[in-house]
């Protein structure tokens, strides 16, 4: 059985979103900024890609501009935000440690720069309070910016609270729905929310284009100067056919959100059911306030990178943490911030599942995860020690 359950890495393209895709790469090259017909057909689908974009996050299509992606929508958001609030004399940016590096490095950029930033507690259960939000505002906080959801974890954060809270203190709120949009409900009106972050690949649109929402009186700091694409902000001639494969592929998203919502969930119960049944394993974030398609366990003696190798080779492709920090030898920051030790945290497993996923792939799941990791156990040192009791179970 073949089981791509990576989803958050990054996702399939729709049928649709290739469609689009192929007819402005084939077709409909003109350049948008071109006066003769073909330029003004591409300028017309990028007006309808920003109109139809818009209407799936309830904004005005005036306050969406197009980016390459959600790295570059973070770093757009927050920069803008921090040249803002020095301008007004304020300093301060509050911000959890569970955030995408994209935001993290951007944070660690401004400190340098004399900016001030607050990391608010995140509990075991992988959630940021609004309360805590409220308790961490001074008159000197220029930006709050918390995660829509975790894309180690899941973990869905309380975005419109946050936002009621930041708008009545009037201060920014950003929040990075990179892994939300085309997955939660997501209204930048409802929730008041200031800044949102969203790439196309997430949510079965291409790699390389992603938008940055920013509502109306917000001025954005240019982080590539050039043309007056995009107002003035974001200069270069625009993705026509990224974008136009983006709307497509969000529209379809948006459309069947309700109902891919509740499937998953259902299938996200039997996963964490199931895994939970290994010994000295433990779910990672809450069981229930987590996007429908993650499950992240930790299992206790193992090295997450040899349970992936071994799932490869059953056709699972799964990841341990995110796709950003595989590679490096340190355990997830994420994992760390909701209180994991590091001998836990190495021995970590997201798996997340795509709306076509099946009950059959996910007994299959369980039942290689529970051989897998025995397996893995019959020769680890760690392993031994512990049931020895040379050393302490943790999980
Ligand atoms: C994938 C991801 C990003 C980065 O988006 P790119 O389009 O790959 O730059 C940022 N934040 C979160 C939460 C993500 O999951």
């Amino acid at each position: 059985m073949n089981i791509y359950a990576d989803n958050a890495a990054t996702t399939a393209m729709s049928a649709a979103a290739i469609d689009a895709m192929n007819l402005y790469l084939r077709d409909e090259f003109g350049n948008p900024s071109s006066l003769y017909s073909a330029g003004q057909r591409a300028r017309e689908a990028l007006d309808s890609a920003r109109e139809r974009i818009a209407a799936c996050i309830n904004a005005d299509p005036r306050c969406i501009i197009f980016t390459s992606g959600g790295s570059e929508s973070d770093n757009q958001a927050i920069i803008s935000a921090a040249e803002l609030g020095k301008r007004a004399g304020k300093t301060h940016i509050i911000t959890s440690p569970i955030e995408h590096h994209a935001v993290l490095h951007t944070l660690k950029k401004l400190q340098k720069q004399g900016f001030d930033v607050t990391y608010l507690p995140v509990g075991t259960d992988g959630i940021v309070s609004a309360a805590s939000v409220a308790a961490a505002i001074r008159p000197d906080t220029c930006l709050v910016t918390v995660m829509f959801a975790n894309n180690e974890i899941g973990t869905v954060q309380p975005v419109a609270e946050i936002g009621a809270v930041c708008a009545e203190r009037k201060v920014l709120f950003h929040t990075d729905a990179v892994q939300a949009v085309g997955h939660l409900p997501v209204d930048v009106t409802a929730q008041k929310i200031s800044m949102l972050s969203a790439s196309a690949h997430k949510f079965h649109g291409p790699k390389g284009v992603g938008f940055l929402y920013a509502a109306r009186g917000i001025k954005l700091t240019p982080l590539i100067e050039g043309g007056a694409q995009e107002r003035g902000l974001r200069a270069g001639t625009e993705n026509v056919a990224g974008i136009c494969a983006m709307a497509a592929a969000l529209e379809e998203s948006a459309a069947s959100l309700e109902e891919n919502s509740r499937k998953l969930a259902c299938l996200r119960r039997k996963l964490i059911k199931g895994l939970s049944s290994i010994p000295h394993s433990a779910l990672n974030g809450d069981a229930e306030k987590r996007l429908p398609s993650n499950v992240n366990f930790c299992f206790e003696g193992i090295e997450g990178e040899s349970l992936l190798l071994l799932l490869d080779d059953k056709g699972i492709s799964a990841s341990s943490g995110s796709a950003c920090t595989s590679g490096s030898l340190d355990p997830s920051h994420v994992l760390l911030a909701i209180g994991r030790p590091h001998a836990v945290a190495h021995g970590s497993l997201r798996i997340s599942l795509g709306e076509d996923a099946t009950e059959e792939q996910v007994e299959y799941i369980i039942s290689s995860v529970t051989e897998v990791v025995a397996y893995l156990r019959g020769f680890s040192p760690v392993w031994r020690d512990l049931c020895a009791g040379k050393s302490e179970f943790i999980l």
